[in-house]
């Protein structure tokens, strides 16, 4: 069948015909405000940050664990919570065209771990230790820490009750820290109890602030009913006052639950963590309970905190489960990059080890072969390959292996493939030496050379 080839239009830009032949010069098209494209050699930071991050889970026994992007609605507005910001205005939904259900790109992935927990029954003989690392959705105004597609790294302990748990989680966040060469962030907690504990406080916040209602901003009184402890989380300096003075939930805590904190904050104190309680530390939902905390550094600006996380005992059952204790916590990777720019050392892409010069088409099978027993060795090969169609020379070819960072280069030419040879140039030494050796003996060469152990 032969196919038509006519212009056509997407979303109004005309296309390129089928034929390749394009109709009209195509406009550009640029990703979508706040969602950012990561590269070379930025990306390197990354993989190097998802290495560490890997070795260190492993040293806690977290396992991984992947859930979709998309997610029903239903999921976060019952688990992330109706009277948060994400639920009430910062989340990308849309009804699917096709069967009209409603769905939602992740805002953050605890309710996702959740749903798959409760699903899959992973915790029918006992805990699991869990993380995740990926993107995360959010309607937000973009600024430097604040993106529309961010990635989080999160660690979920699903099915223990105990305070050692809470502690274990923010010694795996703090030694990851740790892990990037980061320093000067503080480490800030507090309690949330029970939730009979907290209604008994949020019956008394809710009477402070009625007795200030002319000092409360038009959020706060909106949510003074609905969510009140989350006025105390507000970021508007002409309310801090009266914040700062508002009841504070520790002084409603019952005994079981400073026990429970005080174990927390010991174990922390055992192991050299420096913490400071921060009574203004909340989690405005019922679900939470017991632990919250935050890693938060003054370096980054407005957007300071790293990690925050807490308890959230009640979510299972929210989420149609069996009632299952639970605690986690989630990590801005796009904050940690930012600090390990100015905190740490820099992280240099890597460089192959050697650069493959190929001065003619006869070379190429003899070539590619050989590079592909170079890499099976364990040797990271970079094979010439030009922009146009044609040979570049030698010189041009040199330079561009000089600039890739590789140790040696490779030359396959006529002269040395007549005599079954690779001429190997050191490029790191002055007045590199360049010596032929045989395509027959590849990896004791590449031995001798130390190209692999
Ligand atoms: P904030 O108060 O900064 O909006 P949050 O309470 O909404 O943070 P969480 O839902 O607890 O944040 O997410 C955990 C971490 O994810 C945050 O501490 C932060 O490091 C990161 N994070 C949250 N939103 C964004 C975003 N839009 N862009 C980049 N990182 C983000
Ligand atoms: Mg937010």
């Amino acid at each position: 069948m032969t196919e038509k080839l006519t212009a056509s239009t997407v979303d109004g830009v005309l296309v390129p015909k089928s034929d390749g032949r394009p109709v009209a010069k195509a406009e550009k098209l640029v990703s979508v405000k706040g969602m950012n494209d990561i590269l070379p050699p930025d990306s390197a930071r990354w993989d190097w940050l998802e290495d560490k991050v890997r070795t260190r889970m492993k040293r806690y026994a977290y396992q991984s664990i992947r859930t979709p992007i998309l997610e029903p609605t239903a999921l976060f507005v019952r688990g992330t919570g109706e009277a948060t910001d994400i639920v009430e205005k910062e989340m990308y939904s849309f009804e699917d065209r096709l069967n009209g259900e409603l769905l939602t790109l992740r805002p953050e992935n605890t309710p996702g771990v959740v749903r798959a927990a409760i699903q899959h029954n992973l915790t029918y003989d006992g805990g699991k230790r869990l993380y995740y690392m990926g993107p995360m959705f959010r309607h937000e105004r973009p600024q430097r820490g604040r993106y529309r597609q961010f990635y989080q790294l999160g660690a979920e302990a699903l099915g223990f009750a105990d305070p050692q748990v809470d502690a274990e989680l923010m010694l795996l966040a703090h030694d990851l820290l740790a892990d990037l060469g980061l320093r000067d962030f503080r480490v800030e907690i507090n309690s949330l109890g029970l939730p009979a504990e907290r209604k008994l406080h949020r019956a008394s916040l809710i009477s402070y602030f009625q007795k200030h209602m002319d000092m409360l901003d038009a959020e706060a009184q909106r949510r003074l009913l609905t969510n009140p402890l989350r006025i105390l989380d507000t970021k508007n300096p002409a309310m801090q006052a009266l914040v700062m003075a508002a009841p504070q939930l520790l002084g409603f805590l019952g005994e079981s639950s400073l026990r429970h904190f005080d174990a927390v904050k010991s174990l922390l104190s055992a192991c050299g963590v420096k913490w400071a309680v921060n009574p203004r530390l909340v989690r405005g939902l019922d679900y939470y309970s017991h632990t919250v905390f935050e890693f938060v550094t003054d370096q980054l600006g407005a957007q300071g905190t790293l990690c925050g996380g807490g308890r959230y005992d009640g979510l299972f059952e929210l989420l149609g489960g069996k009632p299952t204790p639970a605690v986690g916590w989630g990590m801005g990777l796009e904050r940690v990059l930012e600090l390990v720019k100015e905190q740490a050392a820099d992280i240099a892409p890597s460089a192959p080890d050697a650069f493959a010069v190929i001065l003619d088409a006869p070379s190429l099978p003899v070539a590619v072969k050989a590079l592909a027993e170079l890499r099976n060795c364990g040797v990271n090969v970079q094979m010439h390959a030009s922009g146009v169609e044609g040979w570049a020379s030698m010189k041009s070819q040199l330079k561009r292996a000089d600039s890739s960072g590789a140790r040696f280069a490779l030359i396959f030419g006529a002269d040395e493939l007549a005599g079954n040879c690779v001429a190997v140039k050191s490029l790191r030494e002055i007045d590199g030496q360049q010596i032929r050796q045989p395509l027959g003996g590849i990896s004791s060469w590449a031995r001798t050379l130390q190209l692999i152990n």
